[in-house]
């Protein structure tokens, strides 16, 4: 008998009908003798519908309302699927994130889960009772409710397995696990059967949302054993994220191509090229609390330089306004310039340790596309550019190509 945590996304339980086929699905897993714990996110598009709401009355909504309101489409789908549990005979108990005590520090619309009890899910396992959790919330320590980030159900999940010891945690969604890339612009795309862990929290952070970056952290820090599979499909194996490199399945260089448009570009021009200028421009920029992801700074000319940098969206213009007040003026910049039409594509496997030319080979892709590349960055195990956005597609189809990942290995 092994204890699994199943976590099911928005599209698994969009409608009543899909609700009903997931619990046929679990209630068959339990009838063959496994203790289940399930974490469900809300219904498809709900989440974004409150949001939406929570908008039209605040503009900016106050966090911890926001987090009240956000919550709520969880809990409908936990009682829903529970319900349907029942009618099957099975038993079951649904919990929110506060009645399961899930602890969160008090960082609304992005908390971190900080303590789970696990008393009451193993009191009624104990009881043949399966246990069915809503993902994405938690409380604090003065029992305000949080949510834990968009796609934040994954981490509940993985959390939940950490605190339970389960022997694997399965997250269903609606493709049969990690692809060499978003399988929605490259239909060529090929399903992995293992990628290390390291490769799956590049390719999160990098912008995949298969999986929230923070489930993956989690199943690091816990060792949990993670497999991402299809809950429309009834058998495949998915795909295991695996802890040891060796026993990687596949041998590819590249194992995917993460792409993210979530981030915009900033130019500070003609600054004198000195000793502390960057601490000067990405100074005030911290203290605005803006996260800054990639950072080049030219050459001088003339003792003056350049310095670029890229920061999310949804922060671009809180960049822009913080320079443009604080920053420009005091070290005598010639020009601030701003682009958010860009995007970031990543190429990341464990392979390019021992690869020399892997990124040559993706300089002279993007060239023959005609794709000029803005800004670069590497690490052991990935490469990233900056790219107009307009040609994000093209790119992650041609370098899919280039680098063979529609081949099976
Ligand atoms: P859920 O609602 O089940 O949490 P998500 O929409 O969050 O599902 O995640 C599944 C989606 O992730 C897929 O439909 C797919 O379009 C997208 N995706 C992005 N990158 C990948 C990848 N490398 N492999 C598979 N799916 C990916
Ligand atoms: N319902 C939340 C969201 O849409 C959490 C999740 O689906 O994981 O982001
Ligand atoms: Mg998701």
């Amino acid at each position: 008998m092994a204890l699994i945590v199943q976590k099911f996304g928005g599209t698994s339980v969009g409608t009543t009908e899909r609700i009903k086929a997931v619990a046929g699905r679990i209630a068959a897993f339990k009838a063959a003798g496994h203790q289940l714990v399930v974490v469900v996110s809300a219904m498809s598009g709900e989440t974004n519908r409150l949001i939406a709401l929570a908008k039209e009355v605040q503009t900016e909504p106050d966090p911890r309302e926001f987090d009240v309101v956000v919550s709520t489409g969880e809990q409908v789908a936990i009682g829903l699927l529970c319900m349907a549990l029942l009618e099957r005979g099975v038993k079951a108990r649904s919990y929110t994130g506060g009645q399961v005590s899930i602890l969160t520090d008090s960082s609304h619309t992005k908390a971190r889960i900080r303590k789970i009890d696990e008393e009451r899910m193993r009191a009624d396992l104990a009881e043949g009772r399966l246990v069915v959790v809503a993902g994405f919330q938690g409380v604090d320590a003065e029992g305000n409710v949080t949510t834990l980030g968009r796609g934040g159900s994954d981490t509940t999940a993985v959390a939940l397995a950490a605190a339970l010891k389960a022997d694997e945690c399965q997250i269903y969604t609606d493709v049969d696990g990690v692809y060499t890339t978003d399988p929605r612009i490259v239909p060529e795309a090929r399903r992995l059967k293992s990628v290390t862990f390291e490769e799956m929290l590049e390719m999160a952070s990098l912008g995949s949302k298969i999986l929230q970056i923070r489930s993956v952290e989690f199943a690091g820090k816990y060792k949990v054993r993670l497999r991402v599979l299809s809950s429309f499909q009834e058998q495949g194996e998915g795909t295991l994220i695996t802890f040891e490199e060796d026993t990687k399945m596949e041998d590819a260089l590249i194992s995917g191509i993460a792409f993210n448009r979530d981030e915009a570009k900033i130019t500070v021009m003609g600054v004198p090229d000195r000793p502390g200028i960057a601490y000067a421009i990405l100074g005030p920029i911290g203290d605005a609390n803006i996260d800054v992801d990639m950072i080049i700074q030219n050459a001088g000319v003339d003792g003056l330089t350049d310095l670029s940098f890229t920061v999310h969206r949804n922060e671009y213009q809180k960049a822009l306004d913080v320079l443009n007040l604080k920053v420009k003026d005091h070290i005598k910049a010639a020009d601030i310039r701003g682009d958010h039409k860009i995007c970031k594509v990543s190429m990341v496997g464990v392979g390019m340790r021992t690869h020399a030319g892997i990124a040559s080979q993706m300089f002279r892709t993007l060239a023959e596309e005609g794709i000029n590349i803005q800004m670069i960055s590497t690490s052991e195990i990935k490469i990233s550019v900056v790219i107009d956005e307009k040609y994000m597609e093209l790119a992650v189809r041609a370098l899919h190509k280039a680098f063979g990942l529609d081949q099976p290995t």
